[in-house]
């Protein structure tokens, strides 16, 4: 083999080895998460009222433990829609001493598929798939438990075994 044929493969291996590395970062792109669709209308998350904050990781119990989840203002009867295209897995149970309130735990497939749901506070309409936007189910009224609480219902979210913080879903959109 002469030197210019060596130099030659070397600079064809070199110029693969962009492709690949330009094909791998636009596919990448291409990749990355769309914004999660809003579950209810209107959807505004709880700050503060006298029962404390209602965003991710705010203190509970006087700082002995964190909130798990963000809270978003609801009227009572309102729609609850999928975040995403996925599943509804079960019914959840918020109270183990109060069968009056229910939760839906909703898994993503697709692009989704390694994120689960729960939204505590709301009677599920079916189990099953569902798209993105469809309706689910409905928000119930805290204010019978709790009667100074600003109405809401609880999204906790899991990526994976973390939880994180649901703002991420919606990419701090509200
Ligand atoms: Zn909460």
């Amino acid at each position: 083999m002469t030197k210019a044929t060596n130099l030659n493969q070397q600079n064809m291996k070199a110029k693969t080895y962009l492709f690949v590395v330009i094909l791998l970062l636009s596919i990448s792109l291409v990749r990355a998460q769309s914004i999660a669709a809003f579950i209810v209308d209107d959807q505004k998350s709880r700050i503060q009222d006298t029962w404390g904050s209602g965003l991710f990781e705010a203190s509970r119990d006087g700082g002995k433990r964190k909130h798990q989840g963000l809270d978003i203002i609801v009227k009572p009867g309102a729609k609850v829609y999928a975040p995403f295209d996925g599943t509804i897995v079960r019914e959840a149970v918020p109270y183990k001493n109060d069968n009056s309130y229910r939760g839906i735990v909703f898994r993503g497939t697709g692009e989704w598929a390694a994120y689960e749901v729960k939204i505590f506070y709301a009677e599920g309409l079916f189990s099953g798939n569902a798209k993105k936007g469809q309706h689910i189910g409905y928000t119930q009224d805290l204010t019978l438990k709790y009667p100074t609480i600003t109405n809401h219902i609880h999204v906790e979210v899991k990526s994976g075994n973390d939880r994180i913080d649901p703002f991420n879903m919606w990419q701090m959109s509200f």
